[in-house]
């Protein structure tokens, strides 16, 4: 029943024995809601525990559900990514496994999409049942990422959204989009199309700790700013220009001070003067150089240029030229 399915759900799972039984059910019960056929791909992202054991059985009982199985733990991202090579719904929804983003919301989402949105992201008006650190970290990170960057990612949303079948091809296509230090919601927003928002309310986890760790965390919000903002190569540029400049202007006014003889300023002070000059310049090299290394590694990426959404009258053309 591979051909012919509307709806692929991608569910990444690492270490989740404790909810994942209840998280396919929910699923389920929401999905069979639709009438319509779909598929629950659930990415075992390198579990330790009975995930694996568990999924396989809901495998060979319901059709519907499709498993697959990382050979380690290669990271949310990744296991997000797998989900959507192997997703054949004309949308893909990604939702975490822990029941964090209610199932029902996806009801919404394919709402939006039938209305002809090509990206639905869901919105988180509020987190419930997560501690004030990582509501604090999340918020800072989101609005910070947004000041960086000219693509437009919305804040306040993670990977839980519905994609469109053209926007999932852009992702999967080889030499493209394939980054290896991946941020999946901002190559999603950078891919363009049409998005809109649906708000929800994210629920405490059902089950269990949260399998991002401090230093998964940390690592996403590196990938997230190193893949869509230069602005770190560019601090060194700016701070030794300011410094330069300040340490020039000093330097003119203590020169002028003791050519006139208006105060003895000492060889100490005019030192300061040269060196942070001297140390701006070097700074600004450094930025140079940054903006450089940010262009090879614009190239490297290799994102395409652009993204086609719809070509008019091209075939019209094809058929005057066989007449
Ligand atoms: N996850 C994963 N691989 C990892 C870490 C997490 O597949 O290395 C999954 C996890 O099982 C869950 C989703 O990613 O389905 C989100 O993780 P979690 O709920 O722990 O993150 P939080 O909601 O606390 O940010
Ligand atoms: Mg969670």
């Amino acid at each position: 029943m591979s051909e012919g399915i509307k709806y692929s759900i991608v569910i990444p799972a690492f270490n989740e024995e404790s909810l994942i039984e209840e998280s396919y059910k929910r699923l389920k019960n929401v999905m069979d809601t639709t009438n319509e056929p779909y598929e629950l791909i659930f990415v075992n992202d390198g579990s330790r525990d009975g995930t694996d054991e568990i999924l396989t059985g809901i495998c060979d009982n319901d059709s519907h559900v499709k498993l697959i199985n990382f050979s380690r733990n290669f990271g949310h991202q990744i296991a997000i990514t797998a989900g959507m090579d192997n997703a054949k719904g004309d949308a893909v929804v990604v939702i975490d496994a822990d029941l964090q983003d209610p199932p029902e919301v996806i009801l919404k989402m394919i709402e939006k999409w039938k209305e002809g949105y090509d990206v639905v992201y869901g919105k988180r008006l509020e987190r419930k049942g997560e501690s004030f650190f990582k509501l604090f970290t999340a918020r800072l990170f989101y609005r910070l990422l947004k000041s960086m960057t000219n693509i437009d990612i919305p804040v306040d949303t993670g990977d839980f959204r519905l994609i469109d079948r053209k926007v999932c091809d852009v992702m999967n296509s080889f030499n493209s989009v394939r980054e290896k230090n991946r941020y999946v919601r901002g190559l999603i927003s950078w891919a363009g199309f049409k998005q809109t928002a649906v708000p929800y309310i994210r629920d405490p986890r059902l089950a269990g700790e949260t399998k991002y760790t401090l230093k998964k965390m940390l690592k996403l919000a590196m990938d997230g700013i190193t893949s869509f903002s230069y602005v770190p190569l560019k601090i060194p540029l700016r701070l030794g220009g300011f410094l330069s400049a300040i340490s020039a202007i000093y330097l003119l006014a203590v020169l002028i001070l003791r050519i006139f003889g208006i105060s003895h300023i000492s060889m100490w002070g005019i030192m300061i003067a040269v060196n942070g000059f001297f140390a701006g310049i070097n700074f600004m090299i450094l930025g140079v150089f940054g903006e450089y290394i940010g262009r090879i590694y614009d190239e490297t990426r290799n994102r395409p240029l652009y993204i086609i959404s719809k070509k008019v009258g091209f075939d019209k053309n094809n058929e005057d030229n066989k007449r």
